[in-house]
């Protein structure tokens, strides 16, 4: 028994049956459609010329085939752990083992008048129609939040000719995944591109007077007007059924390396999990495609009694205007950043953390190659020599020769 139907949940089911798993899978999700990509929500799906219809990570005949029963459109409202059921409002549905794919909730900031009209979050395709119906009406659109999906709008709003304003908390964008260069970077590329940006600026109210609503801060002094509002504060894990069935939480569902809880008939992948990474020797919850989906293998492996995959380096990307960003690794904890390249708008650069001279993770700006050789390194557990990663001239195949200590040493 699955909960969720997103990246995690479709790929459960896709390996689960390539690992030659013959028993039922069913899969309960609140939403209404199949399983389907997420990250085009915020960028293409946002324009209103495009194509609307919905990226499915399977078609939808693929359940049929593969005998996975769908529940869509139903919720889980709790686990009983006891007599391994779970309440799906009219009934209980058993379960001998449960995946819980939960995902994430996006933060609601405490702002007044959060919930009036014209005031959008960005989560599911019903999240981004009811969004994209609006934009085709709206002159100005104000972003709060300049995390990946707060600037991925922005730029999807420019495109289709919006006047943007972002709005930042914190001193800089992207502060909580970036460094200070990297956050330069986006905001000239956001400016270039004539979005208003403001950081440091925490909303506190927001008002309506017909259609246009007021964004006013603090001490309520006035900060921009807007036709409608999008939020994108950040996200926290969709955790609550486990901790309501008495599972251990602690910013996301704990599992181990085989993603089981502490329950060993219950499971749990993608962004609602938190697990030990040997890599990184610490507790991290991830919330990127690439975790969902490798996580669901695991786990996949764990239930058909097979060894568990090894462990894979954790990657991103961001696509905002012409510029894609590709992050290998996780870049938390690092005490130097080496910059390879000139951080302007319309170069190509990466950004290399690395904690005690030993490379963490990269931020690679349409920088692909840059990204390909940072992923091994990191899975090394390289300390490349800072004089090759600054030299552009320098190719970086020989940080690739050079003797490394491994990851496995
Ligand atoms: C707008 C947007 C853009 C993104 N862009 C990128 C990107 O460019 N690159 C990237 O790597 N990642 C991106 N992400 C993040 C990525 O989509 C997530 O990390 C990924 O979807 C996580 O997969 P998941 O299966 O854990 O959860 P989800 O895909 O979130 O699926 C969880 C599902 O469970 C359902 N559910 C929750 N509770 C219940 C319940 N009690 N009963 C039934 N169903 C329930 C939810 O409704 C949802 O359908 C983006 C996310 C968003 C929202």
């Amino acid at each position: 028994m699955i909960v969720g139907g997103g990246h995690a949940a479709a790929q459960l089911c896709v390996s689960l049956r390539q690992a030659q798993w013959p028993g039922r899978i069913t899969l309960v999700c609140d939403e209404p459609s199949v399983p389907y990509h997420r990250p085009p929500l915020s960028k293409s799906q946002l324009n209103p010329g495009a194509d609307s219809s919905l990226q499915l990570i399977r078609p939808t005949d693929f359940y049929a085939k593969q005998q996975v029963g769908l529940r869509l459109a139903q919720t889980v409202r709790s686990i009983d752990r006891e007599r391994r059921t779970v309440d799906v409002g009219q009934t209980k549905l058993s379960y001998d083992t449960l995946v819980l794919a939960t995902g994430s909730l996006n933060r609601r900031p405490p702002i007044t008048g959060i919930e009036l009209p014209g005031v959008f979050s960005l989560r599911t395709a019903a999240d981004a129609e009811a969004l994209r119906a609006q934009v085709q009406n709206a002159q100005h659109v104000a972003v709060i939040g300049a995390g990946f999906i707060g600037l991925e709008v922005a730029s999807a709003l420019r495109k289709i000719g919006c006047n943007v304003t972002v709005l930042e908390m914190a001193n800089r964008v992207l502060s909580r995944v970036t460094s200070p260069a990297v956050s330069t970077y986006f905001e000239s590329l956001h400016r270039e591109h004539g979005v208003a940006l403001r950081t440091g600026v925490s909303i506190s109210m927001i008002q309506e007077k017909e259609g246009q609503l007021t964004l006013l801060e603090g001490d309520h002094s006035l900060v921009c007007r807007a036709d409608l509002i999008v939020l994108g504060a950040g996200a926290r894990p969709n955790d609550d059924l486990a901790r309501l069935a008495n599972l251990e939480v602690n910013n996301g569902i704990l599992v181990d390396e085989a993603n089981r809880t502490c329950d060993p008939a219950i499971y749990a992948m993608g962004d609602c999990c938190n697990q030990f990474r040997p890599l990184y020797q610490t507790r991290l919850r991830l919330e990127s495609v690439q975790n969902a989906t490798d996580q669901a293998k695991i786990i996949a492996a764990a239930i058909c009694g097979l060894p568990l995959p090894a462990e894979t380096l954790p990657w991103f990307w961001s696509d905002q205007y012409d510029v894609k960003l590709q992050i290998a690794g996780v870049s938390a904890g690092y005490d130097q950043c080496v910059l390879r390249g000139v951080a302007e708008p319309g170069s190509s650069f990466s950004a290399w953390y690395l904690n005690q001279g030993r490379l963490i993770a990269v931020d690679a700006i349409n920088d692909p190659r840059a990204y390909v050789v940072a992923s091994k390194l990191i899975l090394r557990s390289a300390r490349p020599s800072l004089q090759i990663l600054a030299d552009q001239d320098r190719d970086l195949k020989e940080l690739l020769l050079s003797g490394t200590k491994t990851y496995e040493d």
